[in-house]
This record gives C-alpha cells, structure tokens and sequence, in this order.
C-alpha cells in the first residue's frame, strides 16, 4: 500500500475501479469492435437496434419504473419477465440494480449517492460505480416489497443467466454475427446509453422544477433511453410511470406502458397529479441553497402554484 491520499469526499476512500472484476466489461467493448472484421449485412444493424430498445425497455420500464418506482402494477409473471428482459442487458440483478436506484433518489448528489457527477465527476457516474466491486452487495433493506419473491432473488443471484441464454439464441439463429451485433454490439450501446441518465442527464439540459440535485430534461437523452431523459421531471416526481410529462416530451417506455395496459397486461398506470405537474419554477425565482438531502415532498410543497404562462418545451 502507498502512502495515504487526502481525498475530497468521504466516498472516495479505500474506493475504485476493480480491474480484474471488469475484465468482461473490457472484453465485451473489445468483442463488439469485432463487428469491424464480420462480414456485413444491411440487416444487423437493425438487428443491434432492435436488440437496443426492446432490452432498453426492460430497463426502462422493468428495473427503473416498475421495481424502483412502482409506476405501476402487474401480475407475478409479468414481474418475472420484466425482471428477466432488463437482466438481458447485463447490468447485473433487477433487485441489486433497483436497490441502488432507490438510493441514488433519497441521497441525489449528496455524497452518499454512489453515482453522482456533481460528487465524484462524470466518469464515475457513467461507469466507474459499476466497475467497482464495492457495490456489489445487494442491499436487501432497500427493497423488501420484492425480495419476498423467490424466483426475483434467484434471479438477482444468478444475473448472467438471461444475458448467456440470450447469446446462445442468438448463435443458434446466425452464428457468430448475429451474436457479434445482436449481442456484444448492441449492449454496448445499450450500457452507455442507460449510464448517460446517471453521468449526463444530471449535467447537460434544462431545468422546470426545483429539486434538491442537479437533475435535468434533456431531449436528446430521452430518445436514447426510451424517455428516461426527462430526468429532472423524474426527480421532481418520482414514482410515476411516465417521465415525459406533456405531451411533446417523448417517452417511448410509456407508450409502451400505457398499450400494455390496454390489453390488461398492466394497471394501476400512475402519472403526476396535475397541480404537481403544472407547478413550474418560475424563472425569476430564486432557489435558495439547500444544504441536506430533502424529500420531494418538501421540494413540491416549495414550488408555486400553476403558472400556465410560462410552460416552456423543456430542449
Ligand atoms: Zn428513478
Ligand atoms: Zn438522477
């Protein structure tokens, strides 16, 4: 061991990307870049793309709104599928994933949130939380509304189930390409696009409501993420299972929520009450400076009252 380093913030003690553990992470970049030397076919491209959004919604509408937020409700099957879909994208178990969210709302950019960009930079809010195996442990306290549900816990244990059965369908339908772009490729893509709500959606884009982080709304991210985008409305409001709150925020995951229930797959579908909604922070508002993690409630409770007059697309 070298000598001691002052470090900044608590958090970054005895703290760090664990090589050896990322290895696969490493492997998986390097075997996607392969694509380069597999003969090409017009058709895997789409075929990485559809691979993208229909996992992407696993995170999305899986791990994030419905284990985390409880946006809505479904049957003990659906909740299984979910869980496996969102497991597909290899980034690690529904539980120990949906575990770590909730957290990264009750303490957001406060030092206690692991992957807060505002804390401990871009990088480790992108990635590095993820390479370390610090945070491996699944926090059970965080989560117990579904860790009485066996087939979940058997699920979070073994999180590299769904992903390796998906890549053996995938050889068994094409081979090597079809694994090479069905797989490597799109969840390479589809683990920097789901990183970039916890690294850029709290660095670049615009704020409509006062929260105590620095959540923001920004387009661009809420096409790559199925909607997650609107990040600064989601941690405003959380427990809803749209993030786009009007209608022109695109917000794919709850299209797909919102057809789902109209077959009957899901209910409950919750959305923000409308005074909640229309609660903007007027621009010549000041924020005063808020020095301890608070709830959203006492966020909401700050803000004033609709003001129609000054709705403005969030860019
Ligand atoms: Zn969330
Ligand atoms: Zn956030």
């Amino acid at each position: 061991m070298g000598p001691k380093t002052t470090l900044a913030t608590p958090t970054e003690s005895k703290d760090g990307i664990d090589y050896l553990t990322s290895i696969p992470f490493f492997v998986i970049h390097a075997l996607a870049l392969a694509a380069i030397f597999t003969p090409f076919k017009w058709w895997y491209p789409l075929l990485a793309l559809g691979s993208y959004y229909v996992r992407m919604f696993g995170i999305t509408g899986g791990f994030h709104r419905y284990f985390s937020h409880r946006g809505y409700k479904t049957s003990r099957v659906f909740q299984f599928f979910l869980a496996f879909l969102g497991e597909m994208s290899a980034q690690k178990g529904v539980l120990w994933w949906a575990a770590h969210h909730r957290d990264h709302h009750k303490y957001s950019d406060q030092p206690e949130d692991i992957h807060s960009p505002l804390q401990r930079g871009v990088w480790w809010a992108h990635a590095g939380w993820v390479l370390s195996s610090r945070y491996d442990q699944l926090k059970e306290d965080r989560i117990t509304d579904f860790t009485k549900y066996p087939e979940l816990m058997w699920l979070n244990k073994y999180h590299l189930v769904p992903p390796t059965l998906f890549g053996a369908v995938l050889f068994a339908l094409g081979g090597w390409p079809v694994l090479c772009w069905g797989l490597f490729v799109s969840t390479v893509f589809l683990w920097h696009g789901t990183f970039t709500i916890n690294s850029l959606s709290h660095v670049f884009g615009s704020t409509r409501y006062r929260t105590t982080d620095t959540s923001k709304n920004n387009f661009a991210l809420a096409l790559i993420t199925m909607g997650e985008g609107w990040h600064n409305n989601h941690h405003f409001y959380q427990s809803t299972a749209n993030n786009g709150f009007f209608w022109w925020e695109v917000d794919a995951t709850y299209y797909v929520i919102k057809a789902l229930s109209w077959v009957g797959i899901v209910w409950d579908v919750r959305t923000p009450p409308k005074h909640i909604r229309d609660s903007y922070l007027e621009p010549e508002v000041v924020t005063p400076q808020v020095d301890n993690a608070v709830s959203t409630a006492v966020a909401i409770a700050a803000v004033k009252p609709p003001t129609p007059a000054t709705v403005l697309p969030a860019a």
